[in-house]
């Protein structure tokens, strides 16, 4: 392990891009060197924005890109404004590839979502009422 910590290992850190062992040796650095922190707090910052603690940022360490999760919710128009907002920027001015392929994605799903979902419970349901007929 590093003597000192750059840049670029919390960046890795935020990112998940580190051996187990490394990603535990940095954890427990943070949470002794507020310094660390902060750093990670300004490096967040970049990314996102207001992030204060520790769970804040691991929590929001893709904040750079919206998951799947919040996609759905996008698309089913249950964010609030200011996520909206963040997520419409992304995908228009940052013109974020990856995560226009995830919307397209969803779009293409939740279009054919209902008749597939219905299959499915329609399927789950018989075979639990077969199980228990066998019984
Ligand atoms: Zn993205």
């Amino acid at each position: 392990m590093k003597q000192t910590l750059r840049q670029n290992d919390l960046e890795a850190y935020l990112d998940e891009a580190l051996p187990a062992e490394e990603m535990a040796e940095i954890e427990r650095r943070i949470r002794l060197d507020p310094s660390l922190l902060q750093q990670l707090a300004a490096i967040n910052a970049r990314r996102d924005s207001g992030v204060h603690t520790l769970s804040e940022i691991w929590r929001r360490r893709r904040a750079s890109c919206p998951d799947r999760r919040d996609w759905s919710a996008y698309l089913l128009g249950t964010l609030d404004e200011a996520a909206r907002q963040y997520m419409e920027l992304h995908l228009r001015e940052v013109g974020c590839r990856f995560c226009r392929a995830n919307l397209h994605d969803l779009q293409v799903q939740s279009e054919e979502g209902e008749a597939a979902g219905e299959t499915r419970r329609r399927r789950y349901f018989e075979t639990s009422v077969g199980r228990l007929r066998r019984r």
